[in-house]
């Protein structure tokens, strides 16, 4: 089998607080495949942006502690000199975050911004730097771009600047692209078209994207695999396919009772009560038991070990109950979510 182009091996990142340690990634591991679409779902305060930030390397090494293994390429993040690591970020993993104007300047033309990017990355002239900025504005589809990529980033809509950090991610035709929220702050139409032009765009760069989010629906748009994050920790992975039409874990269940749909009695789906722990201190077992509605003694004394139960042994899920429950669980899950569907 071909070597992956992301090998995340029992990562762990801890934070130094006023309070106490926060461990606030334990024990992650997965792997992403060249061209392979990741979807990282779970509530804030999961894990699931620190993960992506430590494999970044861009949590604040003041405060932030990690181990395990990141190897891109088989070469380990973790240990690579500063130098090294800024230059995989910037020509092989590029970064999305959800807030574009944290990342734009504001007192800069777009064109400007994105022609001074391709210019770092490339042995071009300014005029040719402008052309391929031009482009890629063209490419995320800016409308009118000749015109707009003289613009500043505040005359740019939420979505539109948030396609002007697609392209800036794209100049270097990355690897990888980790998105960070990137449709969060957008209204449901907008965020719709930026999920499409994501998946166009992976689709003709070829690059493997990691898309972290809280809402299984932007998921089910648009990635391969899912890896459902609890805690620090990850409760349940498979194949979209496999998670959607199987889900086996209680949390899994909530995050998909709680997706909006107008077609569905709300009333009859599974909830998650109550706020995710405090990683200073979290629950012994389970990390779920306290919101958890199966939770049963042993998930009060035993952490649930990461196994595949459903007979596919790429879809894994750490839980005690028992092969059988889960399959009628998720099964009564579906058929409500469905009943009501529109076909
Ligand atoms: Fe719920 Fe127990 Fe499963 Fe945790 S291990 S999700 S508490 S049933």
């Amino acid at each position: 089998m071909s070597e992956p182009l992301l090998d995340v091996r029992d990562l762990r990142t801890e934070f130094s607080t006023d309070d106490g340690i926060v461990r606030a990634v334990d024990g992650v591991s997965f792997k992403v495949e060249p061209g392979q679409v990741l979807g990282i779902v779970g509530e804030s305060g999961s894990g699931k942006s620190v993960t992506c930030l430590t494999v970044m390397g861009l949590n604040d090494p003041k405060f932030a502690v990690s181990s395990g293994e990141v190897l891109f390429r088989g070469e380990d993040l973790l240990k690579v000199s500063k130098s090294r690591l800024r230059e995989v970020r910037g020509n092989e993993i590029a970064m999305i975050f959800q807030d574009p104007m944290t990342s734009l300047n504001p007192v800069h033309k777009i064109g400007r911004q994105l022609a001074e990017a391709v210019v770092l990355h490339e042995d071009v002239s300014r005029k040719q730097a402008y052309a391929r900025a031009l482009e890629l504005l063209k490419a995320v589809g800016i409308p009118r771009a000749e015109r707009r990529i003289d613009d500043y980033p505040h005359q740019f809509s939420g979505g539109m600047r948030q396609r002007v950090m697609i392209a800036m991610a794209l100049i270097n035709n990355p690897d990888l692209i980790i998105a960070d929220e990137p449709t969060t702050a957008l209204d449901v139409t907008t965020q719709a078209q930026i999920l499409a032009l994501l998946k166009r765009l992976q689709e003709d760069f070829g690059s493997a994207v990691i898309m972290i989010t809280h809402d299984l629906g932007v998921v089910a748009e648009v990635a391969d695999d899912v890896i459902v994050m609890y805690a620090a920790r990850i409760v349940e992975r498979g194949a979209v396919r496999s998670i959607f039409n199987e889900p086996r874990h209680p949390y899994t269940w909530g995050l998909m009772g709680s997706l909006p749909r107008l077609d569905v009695n709300v009333e009859r789906l599974y909830q998650i009560p109550g706020q995710p722990p405090s990683l200073l201190n979290p629950p012994v077992g389970c990390r779920f038991h306290p919101r958890c509605a199966f939770a049963m003694p042993v998930c009060r004394e035993k952490d649930p070990r990461l196994e595949a139960t459903s007979g596919d042994p790429a879809h894994e899920e750490a839980c005690h109950l028992d092969g059988e429950t889960k399959s009628r669980e998720a099964a009564a899950l579906v058929a409500t979510l469905t009943a009501g569907a529109v076909v």
